[in-house]
């Protein structure tokens, strides 16, 4: 059975709020959500509106949208009191199955609020 038999990824489901979240940010390209399975304290998914696959996929067109992730990024650990060098957090963009990609919709993950380990596994 596809990902998305209705031609939606989960994401956008979130998005359209027909799929419940915890948002944390929005603004006219991006929205920011808690992950609903967390891999650190704060665990914080930022995805494109506009559907693009993957990072690998985004073509000179998504050049404001991918911009966007990452100022959108910023934003969101300044809002949850990570931004500090002290504190800190990490971003990590999954592509394909070797990347540990699961959903079809670039996404963010902003992960914060414990000691992250290098390299990762
Ligand atoms: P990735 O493996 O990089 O594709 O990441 C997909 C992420 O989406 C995982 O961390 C999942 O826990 C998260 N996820 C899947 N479904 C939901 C949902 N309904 N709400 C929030 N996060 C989700």
């Amino acid at each position: 059975m596809p990902e998305n038999p209705d031609g939606r990824t989960i994401f956008e489901k979130i998005i359209d709020g027909d799929i419940p979240a915890e948002v944390v940010y929005q603004d006219e390209l991006v929205f920011a959500f808690r992950d609903i399975s967390p891999q650190a304290p704060v665990h914080v998914l930022i995805v494109p509106k506009r559907v693009i696959p993957r990072v690998g996929e985004a073509v000179e067109s998504d050049r404001e949208t991918l911009g966007q992730l990452l100022l959108a990024a910023g934003k969101v650990a300044g809002q949850l009191g990570v931004n500090s060098t002290d504190e800190g957090f990490r971003l990590t963009i999954n592509h394909g199955r070797n990347g540990g990609e699961t959903v079809p919709h670039l996404h963010v993950h902003l992960l914060a609020g414990r000691a992250l380990g290098w390299p990762p596994g």
